[in-house]
């Protein structure tokens, strides 16, 4: 095997993986892994869910794909399914999360010219990560994501995280301001929250200039924070919401959901997607969702606070580790240097875990994670934590 004509995107580990099962991956080698990622808050309900298994291969024996000039089934259960549960109005399936940001872009232009607004502007958040293409990394909050790319997409007004004065300055001084978008936790930047009434201040200050509220639960979405949407718990409703992720548990489908005003924008022809909302992929997202809501998400609250009182506990007395925080299973460890030595440290323990914002170990494992599963967890990033204080006091 050879990754040469591959190109070098990623700087990839050297493990494969060939089965998994729940929380556990297992290498060609028979190795296995106690899985602290799952592919990037994707696999929500563990790998190889029967229930979603016996979906796509049921769905693959049926039925593929048809394209959007018919009817869908599977996509109509799927839409009703995820508007009620969102308490949304409609939705449009995507292939992936940039795609569906893209799609909330193009629909704030829309609301834009509809009031007559020529240059419409989004506001958006330093350290935010909205995707990858031309749109959603003009709207990312990270240089390195943007470097060698420019010019970048005008139309983006960028403020400091959790800062509303900020926010209402930008629409003070700019006329031309037509919805915010933004994580309710940044997920690659770094797990951060925003405070606690941020979302309730932002959602009136949203109403009083008549600007879309756009949340970004692409990573936060699918069960992750203890509700399906991290809105959800606060007291309000976005204008859309884009999700993707955890969405297909690992088939790739991104959705933008809408309500109220954002909701009669789009029209036939408008925008549109030859693969996005296809039969394979709204059976196995169908099956995902129903499952998620039987029970799986009541569950994500209490294990998510087993796993930071743990990291608490093993990490008390751990100077370099300054902070752990988080809300339902994506959560994280902060440390006060680089830390990116643990992601190895932990694979040679039998751990996938990922280090974001180079100081931040970010913990989003399955949701289905089990107690006596989290307890490994913390014993074995506490014990490559401790062979990385060894490696760094011999520094
Ligand atoms: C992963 C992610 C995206 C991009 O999703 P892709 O499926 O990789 O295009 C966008 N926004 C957030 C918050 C994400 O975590």
């Amino acid at each position: 095997m050879s990754d040469k004509f591959l190109m070098p995107t990623y700087n990839r580990q050297p493990v494969t993986f060939e089965r998994g099962e729940g929380c556990w991956l297992y290498d060609d080698k028979g190795n296995a892994y106690l899985d602290g990622i799952a592919g990037i808050a994707v696999c929500n309900l563990g790998h190889c869910h029967p229930a979603i298994t016996h979906a796509i291969t049921e769905q693959a024996g049926k039925l593929v794909h048809t394209s959007n000039l018919y009817r869908i089934s599977a996509q109509e259960k799927l839409a009703t399914l995820l508007c009620s549960t969102a308490n949304m109005e409609n939705v449009f399936f995507s292939n992936s999360g940039a795609e569906a940001n893209e799609a909330a872009i193009k629909l704030a232009r829309l609301y834009g010219h509809k009031k007559n607004i020529d240059n419409p502007t989004i506001i958006v958040m330093e350290g935010a990560f909205h995707g990858r293409t031309m749109a959603t990394l003009s709207a990312t909050g990270n240089r390195k994501v943007q470097a060698g790319f420019e010019p970048l997409l005008s139309g983006f007004a960028r403020a400091p995280w959790n800062d509303l004065d900020a926010i209402k300055k930008i629409i003070a001084s700019n006329h031309n301001v037509v919805a915010i978008l933004l994580e309710p936790i940044q997920g690659e930047g770094g797990v951060n929250p925003l405070r606690k009434g941020f979302l309730n201040e932002l959602r009136a200050l949203c109403d009083s200039h008549e600007l879309l509220l756009m949340l970004d639960e692409i990573q936060t979405g699918n069960g992750r924070t203890g509700t399906y949407f991290a809105y959800q718990q606060e007291n309000i409703l976005p204008d859309v919401v884009t999700t993707a992720k955890g969405l297909g548990n690992g088939f790739p489908i991104g959705a933008c959901l809408t309500s109220g005003r954002a909701s009669a924008l789009f029209g036939p022809g408008s925008h549109g997607s030859t693969y996005g909302g296809n039969p394979l992929g709204c059976s196995t997202a169908l099956a995902v969702v129903e499952t998620l809501t039987n029970g799986v998400i009541d569950a994500v609250n209490k294990r998510g606070e087993l796993l930071r009182a743990s990291l608490r506990e093993a990490f008390s007395d751990t100077d370099m580790v300054i902070e752990v925080r988080g809300q339902g299973l994506i959560n994280a460890v902060q440390f006060d240097r680089p830390c990116t030595a643990l992601v190895g440290l932990c694979r040679e323990r039998g751990l996938l875990i990922n280090v974001t914002a180079e100081s931040v170990v970010r913990l989003i494992p399955p949701l289905v994670i089990n107690a006596k599963e989290i307890a490994l967890l913390v014993e074995r990033l506490k014990d490559a934590v401790v062979a990385f204080q060894n490696e760094q006091e011999a520094a």
